[in-house]
């Protein structure tokens, strides 16, 4: 290994292998535009599924009553009530409870998870005692979370195609997800039904339209990443036959399947080669929580091999696949001691970097801002192909008046250079008059209320 100074060419190269000026972005947000249009003009069309979720009524305010929300995408499920009182009164009360799901029911049969689901519903159901309660005759309606791909048939039926994220869940493939979840709740004697399936975009989409009617496009940003947003139902050539009352519906994008001209480096190529799914989720591999950290290991491990970066002897943490996480680059990002303390305690802690110089430590900021700034540039421009898309089916709907873009995910919620990445592109893109109308902002959904209040947007009663 030569010197410090060995390392920078190899930042150099990688800055301008990850360079997002104006005219690489505009060519993303017009591939996404046209990709979308693909997509929605038949399934398999285009990189982007564009999948139907069967929504024809948004949330619009005027919901009342009681509605519940259910949520399962991971090692935990959630259930929450809501107590809606009409457009005046809005929210009057939110409730909710999380529950763990054992290890053992994570690779269980059908039967023994959804029961388990439908036990926990009872549970916080009866805390209600007398308190609450449909009024007789209706059973209690709930908007269902489920964050694994799913066919879906109709607003509240989606067959399985796959359990993901660790679930191994045996002889739900290829069944009706409501199907099982209802009669899980027969079984235990709820008079409780599902009235609508969504996943999470979507559900951040319907809480944050349900406070504010300019809501257009919900963007989640955390591990992983997807969009949604609003579509009239005439530009959607695939959807045949169909009856909407509402002439619009949410499309889910599954826009993390977007490649097309993406800014891309070795460091990008080997990891997705390593991947579980090799040559899938690009776009998603590129901007989302769960990759950035892991892009720049890679960078310091090429730097460590050629240069003396981190001392004499290569630590050998920094060549463990996923040890530095995104989270990590954050806090060396936000380090303003003059010695950069806070680097130097996450190279050694999180690498087993034993000593570093300044100069070092200056580099590996470097390449943090460097994969950041792309990643957020990137997801910029991504949201802008979904506006630019909707302007021009329809001019002046977007661009011409106030539009806004709900947020959700730790990556965007917690990591202020990435959010300013992404806004500074959106505006570079727009143009500073009609960024003035596009609003980014953060909505949180967390326990899904969005769900719920899809259900009740979707009431079997009304
Ligand atoms: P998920 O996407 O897993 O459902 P979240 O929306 O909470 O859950 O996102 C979690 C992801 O957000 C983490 O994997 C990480 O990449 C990112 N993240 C969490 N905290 C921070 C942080 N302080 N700085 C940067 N990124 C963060």
């Amino acid at each position: 290994a030569d010197s410090v100074s060995a390392a920078a060419p190899i930042l150099r190269d990688l800055q301008m292998k990850c360079a997002t000026p104006l005219p690489v972005l505009r060519h993303v947000a017009d591939a996404l535009a046209a990709d979308m249009r693909a997509g929605l003009a038949a399934d398999g069309g285009g990189e982007l599924k564009m999948i139907l979720t069967y929504v024809d009524s948004l949330p619009t305010g005027n919901e009342a009553g009681l509605f519940y929300g259910l949520d399962l995408g991971g090692t935990n499920f959630r259930v929450l009530r809501v107590h809606l009182g009409g457009k005046e009164k809005r929210l009057l009360d939110t409730e909710f409870e999380q529950v763990s799901i054992p290890q053992e029911l994570m690779c269980g049969t059908t039967e023994e998870l959804f029961d388990f689901i439908a036990s926990g519903l009872a549970k916080f159901v009866q805390k209600e005692k007398d308190k609450f309660g449909p009024p007789k005759g209706r059973e209690r309606e709930i908007g269902f979370t489920f964050s694994f791909p799913v066919k879906q048939t109709s607003i509240d039926s989606g067959i399985l195609i796959k359990w993901t994220k660790g679930f191994a869940v045996s002889g739900t493939v290829r069944r009706d997800v409501v199907a099982c979840l209802n009669e899980a709740l027969k079984r235990q004697g709820l008079d409780m039904r599902v009235s609508a399936l969504v996943n999470d975009t979507v559900s951040t989409l319907a809480g944050a339209r349900y406070w504010d009617d300019n809501v257009m496009v919900a963007v989640i940003l955390g591990t992983g990443t997807n969009a949604c947003y609003i579509e009239s139902v005439d530009a959607i050539p695939k959807l045949q036959g169909s009856t909407y009352q509402s002439g619009k519906t949410i499309i889910n994008t599954e826009w993390g399947a977007f490649s097309n001209g993406l800014p891309l480096t070795e460091y990008d190529r080997a990891m997705d080669c390593e991947s579980i799914n090799p040559g899938e989720q690009i776009f998603e591999k590129t901007i989302s929580g769960m990759y950035l950290g892991e892009i720049v290991r890679r960078v310091l491990q090429k730097m460590a091999e050629v240069s003396t970066m981190f001392g004499d002897s290569f630590p050998q943490k920094l060549s463990v696949p996923f040890v530095l996480r995104t989270p990590d680059l954050c806090k060396m990002q936000q380090d303003d001691t003059k010695d950069l303390n806070e680097v130097e305690f996450i190279l050694s802690d999180a690498l087993g970097v034993k000593s570093s110089c300044l100069g070092s430590r200056r580099i590996v900021t470097d390449v943090c801002d460097t994969i950041v700034k792309r990643g957020g540039r990137l997801a910029g421009a991504g949201i802008v192909g979904i506006l630019q898309k909707l302007e021009q089916d329809f001019k002046g709907s977007i661009f011409g008046r106030r539009t806004v873009v709900a947020m959700d995910g730790g990556l965007y919620e917690h990591y202020p250079q990435y959010r300013s990445h992404l806004k500074e592109a959106v505006t570079e893109l727009l143009g500073e008059e009609v960024s003035k109308n596009v609003i980014i902002e953060h909505t949180k959904d967390g326990s899904g209320i969005g769900a719920a209040l899809l259900a009740a947007a979707n009431s079997k009663y009304s």
